[in-house]
């Protein structure tokens, strides 16, 4: 038996995301996640999805005392088990496990060994929130299937093409050097597999067009995309840069820190949680979901309006940029949670932008759908899309693709 199926983990600090995929078909065979691990009321969801429909889907929900991720691992093999679908079945051909910071030295897909490892840990202190999960997910997996190949899929790889003139800050080259500072870029995964789904949406291939990728979630980050090479992307060092988010501030002039030390007594630790916990949406009006955004300024809400203007303004800027960087834009494509279902973002993000070619066809804009489409007017010189994200299915292919090389 040809083993087609890959598991992909994405460990969080608290929650162990998973999907399970066929690559024979490309089909989604189970999903689920855990979250709140090592809170007294875990909680783990598994949907066993139906083959070809979701009409005979079946989702389990279990609540309980889930202390660590190996706990949560161990959860999620015996809830696939049950369905006949568990880690020691001969069709598993890998484990694919999302990293998110490979800093410059990983740039594709990378079957982990002792020293990749290694490697993963000593990136920690550039991704202190995210690395140490990854490493715990991976080290868990390899204990319960330590003869299968676990795969790490970086969220920065798609961006190690960057030239030097978009990755580097203008510091000082050795201080930048040794402490490994640079624009390193995430969502790369995303990025990836949008980029490339545009291109085909419009019947090209990647190498042939010029793409700008807004994806826009509770996290957002810009990409342009020169034929299938990432040029620029707006997050940096950490995810902190680049457009407003959720909570996170984006763009800020690094000044406003030292003014917080110096003149409001704030320690780097309360700025840190401040600029990444309290800012973008949720610190301009005190929410983070841009449905209830759109329904405050429905009803008149100043507040709201204005966190959505700041919102708008930042993703306009980052449009007019990449514009600028790529020289020539084929298409501006939007997704993640909000670019894939946020009508009113997608028409403010390009309204007054007819110089630049874009527009969006306000019935087209509106229509709600899980497919990649077009909604700019018929015969636009750039076009505008709507393509949904799938990175766990982009990192099932990378993961499938290598293990059969
Ligand atoms: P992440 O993966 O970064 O957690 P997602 O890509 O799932 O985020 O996006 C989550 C965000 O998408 C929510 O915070 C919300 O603002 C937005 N969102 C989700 N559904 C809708 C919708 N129907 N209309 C507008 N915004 C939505």
């Amino acid at each position: 038996m040809t083993a087609t199926r890959v598991l992909v983990l994405n460990s969080g600090s608290s929650s162990l995301k998973y999907q399970l995929l066929d690559m024979a078909d490309g089909s989604k065979l189970a999903t689920g996640l855990v979250e709140r691990i090592g809170e007294a009321a875990s909680r783990c969801v598994h949907t066993l999805l139906a083959h070809g429909g979701s009409t005979r889907d079946s989702t389990r929900e279990q609540s309980g005392h889930i202390a660590d991720h190996a706990a949560a691992l161990k959860a999620i093999a015996a809830e696939l088990d049950a369905d006949g679908l568990g880690l020691d079945s001969p069709e598993l051909a890998a484990i694919g496990h999302r990293v998110v910071h490979g800093g410059l030295r990983f740039t594709a897909p990378t079957v982990v060994d002792d020293a990749v490892l290694q490697e993963i840990e000593r990136l920690v202190p550039v991704a202190p929130l995210h690395n140490p999960a990854n490493i715990i997910g991976i080290r868990t997996a390899r204990e319960l299937r330590p003869d299968l190949p676990q795969v790490a899929v970086f969220d920065t790889a798609f961006h190690t093409t960057m030239p030097e003139s978009a990755a580097r800050y203008a510091i000082d080259v050795e201080t930048a050097d040794a402490h490994r500072i640079r624009r390193y870029g995430f969502h790369g995964t995303s990025h990836a597999y949008v980029s490339r789904k545009t291109a085909a949406l419009l019947g090209r291939t990647p190498d042939e067009v010029n793409v700008i990728v807004l994806h826009l979630g509770n996290g957002a980050s810009a990409s342009a995309v020169a034929g299938g090479v990432c040029v620029d992307t707006s997050m940096g060092l950490t995810p902190l840069e680049g457009l407003v988010m959720g909570t996170r501030s984006g763009d800020i002039d690094p000044a406003v820190i030292f003014h917080l030390t110096r003149v409001a007594g704030m320690s780097v630790d309360e700025i840190d949680a401040l600029l990444n916990k309290k800012s973008g949406l949720v610190g301009l009006c005190g929410d983070n979901d841009m449905r209830e955004i759109v329904r405050r300024m429905d009803e008149g809400d100043r507040r709201a309006e204005l966190a959505f203007a700041i919102y708008i303004h930042r993703l306009k800027k980052y449009i007019g940029a990449y514009t600028a960087v790529l020289g020539r834009v084929d298409a501006v494509a939007f997704t993640a949670g909000v670019g894939e279902n946020s009508a009113p973002v997608r028409a403010a993000a390009v309204a007054g932008l007819d110089g630049l070619g874009l527009a969006v066809d306000a019935g087209l804009n509106a229509v709600r759908s899980d497919k990649a489409r077009l909604i700019s007017p018929e015969g636009s010189r750039v076009a505008v899309a709507v393509v949904p994200t799938d990175e766990e299915r982009e990192i099932a292919q990378q993961v499938y693709a290598l293990v059969n090389d």
